[in-house]
């Protein structure tokens, strides 16, 4: 049986995501650089929290090709 994960964001971080237009967030998603595959993948099982300093959005998963942990920050405009 699949298991289907949904994106695990805190308060902050879901209502900075939800200003993001659907397109970009797409785009963020499928561009996160892996360093075991060493180029840009897809992110899965991520979640997402604000960094303390600037605002700027931090999330964190697995790299949909080998697994490997892979982060991505979101710079606030
Ligand atoms: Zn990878």
């Amino acid at each position: 049986m699949a298991i289907l994960k949904f994106p695990e964001f805190t308060p902050e971080a879901r209502d900075f995501w939800a200003k993001i237009p659907t397109q970009y967030q797409k785009l963020i998603l499928s561009n996160v650089y892996c360093t075991q595959c060493c180029g840009m993948v897809s992110i899965l099982d991520y979640s997402g929290a604000l960094l303390d300093d600037g605002g700027d959005l931090l999330l964190k998963g697995k790299c949909a090709k080998c697994g490997h942990a892979v982060a991505r920050i979101v710079e606030h405009d």
